[in-house]
């Protein structure tokens, strides 16, 4: 039987960096809105937001009104797919050290695997399976679902349940990120937090959000596999 729950942020948390052959939110804004985005949002800013937010608020500062926005957003989050993919055809996914080698080993202890991500669902497991790390992980709250990330862990716990038949005691359930936007909703449900300083946060700023536990990156196996038990 599944003991525990463990929900990864993708971004800066599995994946270090990807190659892509063009920018495809600039192509899906004009592509699907009419406009060339000439504001976007600093790093700092879009780091940890859902995909669905990122367009919203990049929209919104390019002068359109939410309510425009929001009658094409599936429109708009269909298309962001279809180019997104389209760019990765011959890019390239870096995963984080040792990354698949800690997952094997928790996929092992049978613990269920999950996301909890800002990115589509489709996109996010476009870029797990370019890695080959997809077949770790069967459910997950996505950028798709809501724009809300406490609305993500919800139906991510909820999906869990579906699979497991069971509740998960919210001291085994891990959400592992590399911003506060991964720790703060989690913290919200009493879950146990990993803060992972492989973003553009520090451990320090990940322990003030919150976080339970604050590693400096996931390569070392036993350091972590300490900490979920
Ligand atoms: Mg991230």
């Amino acid at each position: 039987m599944v003991q525990k729950l463990i929900l990864f942020d993708v971004d800066k948390t599995l994946v270090k960096e990807m190659e892509r052959s063009s920018n495809p939110w600039s192509q899906a804004y004009k592509s699907v809105y009419g406009i060339d985005c000439k504001t976007t949002l600093s790093q700092a800013n879009s780091h940890g937001m859902t995909h669905k937010q990122i367009a919203l608020e990049t929209l919104k500062s390019n002068g359109l009104k939410e309510d425009e926005i929001l009658e094409k957003m599936d429109l708009f989050i269909k298309t962001l797919e279809k180019i997104y993919k389209k760019s990765l055809e011959n890019g390239k996914i870096t995963l984080f050290p040792k990354i698949p080698e800690l997952l094997q080993k928790l996929s092992k202890k049978k613990y269920l695997l999950g996301l909890i991500t800002g990115n589509t669902k489709e996109i996010a497991f476009t870029k797990l399976k370019m890695a080959g790390i997809d077949k770790f992980f069967s459910i997950g709250g996505f950028g798709d679902d809501s724009a809300n990330r406490e609305e993500l862990i919800k139906l991510a716990l909820e999906r869990a349940k579906g699979k497991c038949h069971f509740q998960f005691d919210e001291k085994k359930v891990f959400v592992i990120g590399d911003t506060p936007k991964d720790i703060i909703p989690a913290k919200k449900f009493h879950l146990q937090t990993i803060g992972v300083a492989t973003g553009i946060y520090s451990k320090s700023q990940l322990k003030e959000s919150g976080a339970d536990f604050v590693i400096d990156n996931l390569e070392d196996i036993e350091e972590v596999l300490s900490i979920i038990g």
